[in-house]
């Protein structure tokens, strides 16, 4: 067995870096050429017709038929003089990735290449083997495919791919693009109405995001010598290395060559899909990467987060690696995220979140500064649901993540601020007076300090400009996290609207009206307010004597989304139906469980297959040197202590996956889906995946090296 292992580390051991060379001097050459964006259609389509398409697009309204035609027809011609001949709708079901069906240009019946504004706008995939919580029956498999103008379409091999939402025959939306895609439109009317009261000129407010993803890299060989990898991501099993990540010294530190190459060739590769890719850097944990891109709108930058994690996937193959998104491939090491930099920018070119130099300015900061604090305050729980997939649980909460507590990390000098304008809250305001210097807000600092040193153990921390949603994990769709978090704040806005008229109908006047409720939300919210270690146990006491949320596992995180306030949100701002919301936590249900079904499998596969046999082989070696040592009258105590401790672990193992299997025997019966998950946390993962997995690290740790069938830890992220 253990000839899989050593035949991959030869394998390994004979690798070469695949040398890379840049297409041409300047990136600007070649980036975007593959996209069919705003410059494309402005050079292909009439003016009359380019103007009705971006109109369109930045009112939300809908593309008609004629206008959808001359799009088609000029993004035919474009991708066919590039070489494409297929044309797909690209989408986002709620599997997690991405899908696609190819269809040709050429049409054999009129013998002529062609795509119609129809079928650029909708198809009807066969959609009954994509997830849909029990919304589409599979014997009305019919869903549609429609067009997103908003996000570019691009070419992908030889095909031209059209960003799309995905929704059911009935209407409802099964996947992850259709509820941001309202979400985003939701934000946008509830903060140009909070704009407007500030600056009339402001028409259109969009959200963006600067998805930070991190990744680890291993060796193909290795890789595929990892049965365990290979079905579920993650490592089930693996001592912990010698080294791990203790000496701190892969951080930022130089990248490893075959490493380097991978990175260089999947950059070239998203600029020409016009994927801003920019950073690129180690990670704190061995063979654990990072790739930031600049910010974009939050919808294109979604569908370019998820694009750029297949250009990777494929980019790596090519370089024999193996790229995990997984949020924790490796036990004891630090898991992967994909901090979410958000923040609120007005079309006439204001971050919302940016702190200015000047006074009156200031005061719209504040206003969504504020407002964002108050909104997750409110809403903790659904941010939380948000971030909730089968490898987080793994993640929040382990000590190198942020916990599963929702807290709100604004900075030193913020909280200052934010003290002063509550603590001045019965300052008596005149007319003449400088408002912002009575209530110490006339001097916000511009550069905030805390960002540059900003504390990395919260899940939801101000950076400055920007807010980071830190605890959305590596392998995780934005989408969701970024529909939660756009809802909420969309909600509190227009919740800060009507206060603040309703003061303003009493007879107070508009800027106090405004300040009025801006303390009453700092004064409200103040316990989400969290600057300290984030890691710490301290944190968790006062967390709960606070009465913030802990939810560790994802199947209890998603009630959230069902709670009559979450679901009336929803509903209210037009992002989901109940009936879509519901079916939507059904699917993530049903696919919790089906990951830890398969874990289990791999878990009880492993551990019955590779482990015990090679460990009961290595114990019949020292049973037979134990023997030869007693025949020769020597002490033999310390052979047979190891062949007793075998034989524990051995019959630990065999005792728990035989336990694990009958109980999965008795957990499958339960129908409701519900109580099936939450008795595949709790009597599954929670009771046996641990101690089998202590038992056979041991094993690990007695068995001969030359013995063992699995690749180490040291190696999977050590030799590259
Ligand atoms: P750091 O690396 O220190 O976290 P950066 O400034 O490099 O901070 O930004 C990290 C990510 O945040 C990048 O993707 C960047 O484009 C993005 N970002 C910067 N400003 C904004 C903003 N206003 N809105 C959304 N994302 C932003
Ligand atoms: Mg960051």
């Amino acid at each position: 067995m253990a000839q899989l292992r050593f035949n991959a580390l030869k394998k390994l051991s004979e690798r070469t870096p695949v040398h890379v060379d840049m297409p041409g001097p300047n990136v600007s050459k070649f980036y975007g050429e593959l996209v069919f964006g705003a410059e494309q259609m402005r050079g292909t389509l009439a003016p009359a017709v380019y103007k009705k398409v971006s109109q369109a697009i930045k009112n939300h309204e809908k593309i008609d038929e004629a206008t959808a035609d001359a799009v088609a027809s000029a993004a035919k011609s474009w991708a066919m003089a590039k070489g494409a001949s297929h044309f797909t709708h690209w989408f986002q079901p709620m599997t997690g990735g991405t899908a696609e069906k190819h269809d040709s240009f050429f049409d054999a019946l009129s013998g002529i290449e062609k795509f119609k504004g129809s079928e650029l706008v909708q198809q009807e995939p066969d959609a009954s083997s994509f997830p849909s919580g029990g919304i589409r029956s599979t014997f009305e498999a019919r869903g549609y495919t429609a067009w997103d103008p908003t996000s570019p379409m691009f070419i992908y091999g030889t095909t031209l791919c059209i960003p799309t939402v995905f929704v059911s025959y009935t209407g409802e939306t099964l996947d992850a693009k259709a509820p941001l895609l309202k979400a985003l439109k939701a934000v946008d009317l509830a903060a140009t109405k909070v704009c407007q009261m500030f600056d009339k000129d402001i028409q259109h407010v969009v959200a963006s995001l600067g998805a930070e993803q991190e990744y680890f890299v291993v060796d193909r060989a290795l890789f595929d010598a990892r049965p365990d990898l290979v079905m579920a991501g993650r490592s089930v099993f693996g001592h912990a290395p010698a080294r791990g990540q203790q000496m701190e010294d892969h951080y930022f530190g130089s990248i490893p060559p075959r490493v380097y190459d991978f990175m260089k060739e999947f950059e070239i590769e998203a600029w020409k899909l016009g994927i801003p890719v920019r950073t690129r850097h180690n990670e704190v944990a061995p063979s654990q990467f990072e790739v930031a891109p600049l910010f974009e709108e939050v919808n294109v930058a979604n569908d370019h987060n998820q694009l750029m994690m297949d250009v990777m996937n494929r980019v790596g193959e090519k370089h024999n690696l193996k790229i995990l998104f997984h949020e924790k491939p490796f036990a004891g090491l630090n898991g992967s995220g994909k901090h979410n930099n958000w923040s609120l920018i007005t079309d006439t070119g204001v971050n919302l979140y940016a702190p200015t130099s000047s006074a009156r300015d200031n005061l719209l900061f504040l206003t969504f500064f504020i407002t964002t604090i108050k909104a997750v305050h409110e809403h903790a729980d659904l941010l939380r649901a948000s971030i909730a997939t089968p490898g987080n649980d793994f993640r929040l909460g382990a000590n190198e993540a942020p916990p599963a507590i929702m807290s709100v990390f604004i900075g030193s000098q913020m909280t200052a601020v934010l003290d002063e304008l509550e603590k001045k809250g019965n300052v008596k305001i005149e007319k003449g007076d400088n408002m912002y210097m009575k209530l110490g807000i006339d001097q916000i600092p511009e550069i905030i300090l805390d960002a540059t040193d900003r504390n990395r153990t919260s899940p939801f921390a101000f950076t400055g400009n920007k807010f980071e949603f830190r605890a959305v994990g590596g392998s995780d769709n934005c989408g969701t996290a970024m529909t939660a978090l756009n809802t909420i704040v969309a909600e509190q806005l227009e919740n800060f609207y009507e206060l603040v008229n309703a003061e303003i109908e009493k007879g107070e006047e508009k800027r106090l009206a405004i300040v009025n409720v801006l303390r009453t939300y700092i004064k409200e919210s103040k316990d989400i307010r969290f600057e300290g270690d984030g890691y710490s146990d301290d944190w968790v006491k006062e967390a709960a004597k606070r009465k913030l949320g802990n939810v560790k596992n994802m199947v209890r995180a998603l009630d959230a989304y069902t709670t009559k306030k979450s679901a009336a949100l929803f509903e209210k701002h037009g992002v989901m139906s109940h009936k879509e919301n519901e079916a939507r936590v059904e699917i993530k249900l049903e696919s919790y469980i089906k990951r830890v079904q398969i874990e289990a499998r791999v878990i009880g596969d492993l551990a019955m297959n590779h482990i015990v046999p090679t460990a009961i082989a290595y114990q019949t070696k020292l049973i037979e040197n134990a023997n030869g040592l007693k025949g020769l009258g020597v002490d033999n105590t310390a052979v047979v202590q190891t062949i007793k401790e075998i034989s524990g672990h051995i019959d630990a193992i065999k005792a728990n996956v035989r336990a694990m299997v009958e109980e999965r025997k008795r957990i499958n019966k339960v129908t409701d889906t519900h109580k099936r998950a939450i008795a595949y946390c709790d009597d599954i993962k929670e009771k046996y995946f641990d101690v089998i997995r202590d038992a056979v690290d041991k094993l690990e740790l007695l068995v001969d090296n030359e013995d063992w069938p699995l690749v180490k830890y040291r190696e999977l992220l050590f030799l590259r």
